[in-house]
């Protein structure tokens, strides 16, 4: 059973007037290219293709909003990968992300999306960075820990931890094995659940 089945696309975005009201709140989601970011949204929505939608060609460097329910959103942001970048294509990547950062008043939390297995890099240190920038609080997520041994994973999250301090939450993930789906989605369900105690918004 899916936990939001009214979930739907609503649009991709490559420039912050395109993006969608903001109003409600809505978490993103971010990983460098192929670190398993799609797979991660899927498992978690418990939807099969719910995000393949953000990997069909000319999405991949856009920003693609998705409708959880009334209220919710979920933000699927572009990554790249590590070789061969075009500075231009870096560029635009670095102007659309710092946009949806700073305007964005919906944005209740960033969950990152990590191969256990290289750790954090450059890239997710930018993105660690927007989100701090913002005061917004960050999830990480190891992902494709199926992929180490036991002891290799309690490692490698132990290592994160250490790099992250106080930066940011961390967890072993697998979309394959379904390890950490739960503590995941609560972290998200924490983002999503409106602050309604003495928060003023003008939504
Ligand atoms: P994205 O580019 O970050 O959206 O990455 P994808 O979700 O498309 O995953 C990239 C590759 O890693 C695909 O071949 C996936 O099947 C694989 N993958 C994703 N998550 C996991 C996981 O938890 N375990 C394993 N073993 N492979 C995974």
């Amino acid at each position: 059973m899916s936990l939001y089945p009214h979930a739907k696309f609503d649009l991709s975005a490559n420039k912050a007037r395109q993006f969608p009201s903001d109003t409600g709140r809505e978490v993103a989601f971010a990983g460098r290219s192929n670190a398993g970011k799609s797979s991660a949204i899927n498992a978690i929505v418990n939807r099969r293709q719910f995000a393949r939608v953000s990997k069909t060609p000319g999405r991949t460097q856009l920003i693609n909003f998705f409708t959880l329910q009334d209220g919710q959103r979920l933000v699927d942001l572009p990554g790249y990968g590590f070789a061969k970048v075009p500075e231009s294509m870096r560029q635009h990547w670095g102007v659309l992300l710092q946009a949806y950062f700073t305007q964005r008043e919906s944005l209740a939390g960033l969950i990152l999306v990590v191969d256990v297995r290289r750790l954090l890099t450059d890239f997710d240190w930018q993105l660690l960075r927007l989100a701090d920038a913002v005061a917004a609080p960050v999830h990480v997520l190891l992902t494709k820990s199926d992929k180490l041994k036991r002891g290799q994973a309690t490692d490698a999250l132990r290592e994160a931890g250490k790099q992250l301090g106080s930066t940011a939450t961390a967890q072993l993930f697998s979309a394959t094995r379904k390890v950490g789906l739960d503590e995941a989605r609560e972290r998200m369900q924490g983002f999503l659940a409106a602050a309604t105690d003495g928060v003023q918004t003008d939504n």
